[in-house]
């Protein structure tokens, strides 16, 4: 391979890369002017188009002074590398360094000026390479930071950028090696040909990587804003069944009971008229923060209409169900203290049961005495809605529970008639405020 490398016509190699790393460049930049929302892209060409010319320099050192081809075309090399860095900033929105970008170029550029090191090729090579594997590792670093966002080319970007700076500090032992160091170039031999060869195929990586990247982060935000409430910035409707699907089809698996719970806050149309939506937006969005704080992050609670929310969890009984039902309600009585205006206090009623290993499908007697399948979904949300039913009649603020599912199911079945789940209206005050991982307010 090494041998291979060095039989590389380095002058076609060097023109390759410089037309390729500038059209790369210009394409990453355009994808960036694209997409209003990642500008990331923008920096990482800007650092390509600027790498391009150091390397068009450098490739020209016949032509022109070694000041230029030299000194100013390995500062705007080592320019590129700042700029890529503080590209993966942007990308994950941390704050761009501008002295650390330009660290490195200038560094270089104060060297270039002690004669000692001007005339040392081989103490610049190490230099250059060296700065430059700092900066592919500090840019990998970045994107290791922001690993928690789901993207899947997060991955191999940290690897080639760590396998590149293992490349630039291999190129320091292959420089005192490499057989000719002759006229004062940088470039030479077995270490050029081999960093001319690793920046090529890194380039291409590296773009196609970034562009891959912010395409899927592009996807993973309308994924998300597919599935999360704008107002609470919890799960919405489509979401929490999606869930609820999913935990039932595991729990005919384990046979784990699972607490299925319905919320409707109390007099809320009240609280509308009297404090105006604005505030009532914000009761919605102390509920959602507050219930999520009570239950945990982990589950599974979505807003599945207007001032309507569910959570499903695995639970050990009915009994402990209850007492994490009422302390959702009172911990949302003691957060909401801030909107209780004369006698009207934003509070909640809960339904409580919880499915026992129901079965896939069952039966219920419809009213004209006819079976209807049912889904073992549909019966646990008419179970807790009755409970949520009884919990209003009773006088609202409270928690009802109704035994498990496959205990009621005949009495229930018979029962003339249910209070709909979820009313067809849709929801009329959801305002798109874009995506919040929690509610604020
Ligand atoms: P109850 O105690 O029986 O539940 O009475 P309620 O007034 O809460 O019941 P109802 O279902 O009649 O009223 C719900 C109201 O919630 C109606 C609607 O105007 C309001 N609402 C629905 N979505 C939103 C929203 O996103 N923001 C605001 N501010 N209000 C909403
Ligand atoms: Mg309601
Ligand atoms: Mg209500």
């Amino acid at each position: 391979m090494a041998i291979a490398l060095m039989h590389l016509d380095v002058g076609t190699l060097s023109v390759v890369t410089v037309f390729v790393t500038a059209l790369l460049g210009a394409l990453l930049v355009f994808a960036g002017v694209q997409n209003r929302n990642i500008r990331a892209p923008m920096w990482w060409g800007g650092a390509q188009i600027v790498s391009a010319i150091g390397l068009g320099l450098a490739a020209s050192s016949g032509a022109l002074a070694p000041f230029v081809s030299t000194d100013i075309a390995n500062a705007l090399v080592l320019l590129g590398y700042g700029l890529t860095w503080a590209g993966a900033r942007v990308f994950d929105g941390r704050p761009v360094l501008r002295p650390v970008i330009v660290f490195a170029p200038v560094v270089w550029l104060f060297a270039c000026h002690i004669p000692a090191f001007e005339s040392d090729a081989n103490l610049r090579v190490v230099v250059v390479s060296t700065m430059t594997a700092m900066l592919a590792a500090a840019t990998a670093e970045e994107f290791w930071r922001g690993r928690d966002e789901p993207l899947l080319s997060r991955w191999p970007t940290v690897i080639v950028l760590l396998a590149y700076a293992a490349v630039l500090l291999a190129r320091i032992p292959a420089t005192f090696f490499s057989p000719t160091l002759d006229d004062g170039s940088l470039l030479s031999g077995l270490s050029f040909a081999l960093i001319a060869f690793g920046t090529l195929l890194f380039t291409v990586l590296m773009a196609f990587l970034l562009l891959n990247m912010t395409k899927e982060r592009t996807e993973l935000q309308h994924k998300i804003n597919a599935m999360v409430d704008p107002l609470s910035g919890v799960a919405n409707r489509r979401a929490f069944l999606d869930g609820a699907r999913r935990l039932l089809a595991q729990q005919a698996i384990d046979g784990e009971p699972l607490a299925m719970m319905l919320f409707d806050l109390d007099r809320f149309k009240d609280i509308n008229d009297r404090m105006g939506h604005a505030v009532g937006d914000r009761v919605l969005q102390t509920f959602a923060a507050s219930s999520t704080l009570t239950l945990g992050a982990d589950i599974l609670f979505g807003r599945i209409g207007g001032e309507e929310f569910a959570a499903l969890f695995p639970v050990g009984d009915l009994g402990e169900a209850y007492a994490v039902a009422d302390r959702v309600r009172r911990n949302f009585a003691a957060a909401a203290q801030r909107f209780v205006n004369g006698d009207l206090e934003p509070t909640v009623s809960v339904g409580v049961t919880v499915a026992v290993n129901p079965p896939a499908e069952a039966a219920r007697n419809t009213n004209d005495g006819s079976k209807d399948a049912m889904t073992s979904m549909d019966l646990l949300l008419e179970v807790a809605d009755r409970a949520l039913y009884r919990a209003k009649a009773n006088g609202r603020n409270r928690v009802e529970a109704t035994a498990p599912l496959d205990e009621i199911v005949t009495p229930f079945a018979a029962a003339p008639s249910i209070v709909p789940l979820i009313k067809a209206e849709r929801v009329p005050f959801v305002r798109a405020r874009g995506w919040r991982r929690r509610a604020s307010y």
